[in-house]
């Protein structure tokens, strides 16, 4: 065999899987058919927070009197942010390139599909093919926007995440479809900059899969801001004829019709399964996604399948542990590697949402707490009582802490606020170890942090509240 390992896909699946093998002497190959880096470092998580950082910059400077700075005048230049956004990505996806040779991985390009049982079939750019045979094949090759019957994305008017990365000029006014961390971080963008965002939400509350409390937070500050929420509402139609969009809204009160410059869609992800041949060798799937089992090996023996198309939480972090464990169980068989691997905890995941404020989470929601039968102790902090985000200009948000009140199991935190995404890994380090609250409360936290917070929520929920 050519290869021990073929990786298809390099996303922060395929990437990082490819390195592990090489790190545990697999000889690797990755085949890619778009970019190095995936959907994360090219149309995800990195040329997104790029964006961001430019909008909040931009607000920061429209509030810098509350700093006690005056600027005579701020403008955003759209062309100049998406052209920053764009150089953050391709820097990240030379990085890949980099990483790849370093660790002698092959890199491919062309567009791969399952041959036989050992073979991938590589259809580069010019339609020529060839044929690359492993002892392993590892898929990984993600998502893209999911589409509506009703809202069909046609780049232009109605439009997916990638082509809101892109946009040649900014629009006047956008409807927003889908409230998950896509649309939020988007309207957050657009609002910012100055464009009319109207978000359309189906389910009751926006960030839905949020504990309720911080969508009811999320609520409270964007509408401060100025962004219209429809929640319990769905587009029906759209026409695009005009110059604009118009959309046929239904609500609770009965029907409506918005008009904007554009539609973004943002109502989640489908797999990307087709063509890859899994039909011909048997390969299962259920509800879009590939099946496997705790190592991610399908039902065929020697194929596996990591992030996005399988199930889970769709985020580059789990792709990324997905090949890792992935790859360490393979070696593990093959007697390369010692240590056999951890399957990975899906309750002990940190989801990050990259809106003003931020919101982070891991574990149950205090609903899905009690729902599974826990008798719940909920400790809150607000950021107004931290001194950390008093002096940032930041008072905005609260962490919510939720323990077993019978064994002290930390079952989760939810958190909306400033830089928050960089403080929910405690928690999830805490849970990994089963620590107590005291443990927590022994820690000794350092003041004055956005941290702290969490330990003043600890500290609320056992009654013991210092700074409440
Ligand atoms: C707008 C947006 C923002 C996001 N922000 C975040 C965030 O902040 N944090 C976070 O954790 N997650 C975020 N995500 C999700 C994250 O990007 C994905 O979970 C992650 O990229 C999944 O990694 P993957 O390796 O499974 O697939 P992908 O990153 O999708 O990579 C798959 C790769 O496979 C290639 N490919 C597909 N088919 C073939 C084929 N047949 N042959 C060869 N190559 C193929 C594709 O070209 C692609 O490069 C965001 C997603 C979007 C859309």
């Amino acid at each position: 065999m050519a290869y021990d390992v073929i990786v298809i896909g390099s996303g922060p699946g395929g990437y990082v899987a490819a390195i592990r093998a090489s790190q545990l002497g697999f000889k690797t190959a990755v085949v890619e058919r778009e970019s190095l880096g995936g959907i994360c470092l090219n149309w995800g998580c990195i040329p997104t927070k790029a964006l961001l950082k430019s909008a909040q910059v931009f607000e920061y400077i429209q509030h810098s009197k509350d700093y006690g700075i005056s600027v005579s005048k701020a403008e955003a230049d759209f062309e100049a942010i998406i052209k920053r956004s764009r150089g953050s990505a391709d820097k990240m996806s030379k990085g890949v390139q980099f990483l790849m040779k370093k660790n002698k991985i092959d890199v491919l390009m062309g567009t791969a599909k399952l041959k036989g049982k050992n073979q991938v079939e590589i259809t580069d750019k010019d339609g020529k093919t060839s044929v690359q045979d492993a002892k392993h094949i590892i898929m990984a090759t993600g998502a893209r926007s999911r589409e509506l019957p009703n809202l069909k994305i046609d780049g232009k008017k109605v439009i997916g995440y990638r082509d809101a990365m892109v946009l040649p000029k900014q629009p006047k006014s956008m409807i927003v479809v889908g409230s998950g961390a896509i649309g939020v971080e988007f309207a957050y963008f657009y609002h910012s900059l100055g464009t009319k965002v109207t978000i359309v939400e189906f389910m009751p509350r926006i960030v839905p899969v949020e504990d309720e409390d911080i969508s009811k937070e999320l609520e409270k500050i964007y509408k401060k801001k100025g962004l219209e929420i429809m929640t319990n509402s769905s587009v029906e139609s759209v026409d695009t004829s005009g110059s604009g969009v118009k959309a046929r809204v239904k609500t609770e009160k009965g029907e409506v019709t918005l008009e904007a410059d554009v539609v973004l869609s943002a109502v989640g992800i489908t797999a990307n399964i087709e063509n890859l041949g899994l039909e011909a060798l048997g390969i299962k799937t259920d509800k879009g996604k590939v099946l496997v089992d705790k190592y991610y090996q399908t039902n065929v023996p020697g194929i596996y399948a990591i992030g996005d198309m399988v199930p889970g939480q769709a985020l580059a972090h789990v792709a990324s542990k997905e090949g890792i464990v992935c790859v360490e169980a393979i070696a593990y068989n093959e007697k390369k590697y010692a240590h056999k691997p951890e399957p990975i905890d899906y309750m002990n995941i940190p989801g990050c949402t990259y809106c003003a404020p931020e919101i982070a989470s891991v574990g149950y929601t205090e609903k899905a707490a009690k729902e599974a039968g826990y008798e719940v102790k909920v400790g809150k902090f607000p950021f107004s009582a931290s001194g950390k985000a008093i002096g940032a200009g930041a008072p905005e948000g609260f962490v919510k802490v939720i323990f077993d009140a019978k064994y002290g199991e930390w079952l989760g935190t939810h958190m909306i606020g400033a830089n928050v995404t960089e403080v929910i890994v405690q928690t999830v380090t805490a849970r990994k170890l089963e620590t107590t609250y005291q443990e927590v409360l022994d820690s000794i936290h350092p003041h004055p942090t956005m941290s702290e917070a969490v330990k003043d929520a600890i500290e609320a929920a056992y009654g013991e509240a210092i700074h409440l």
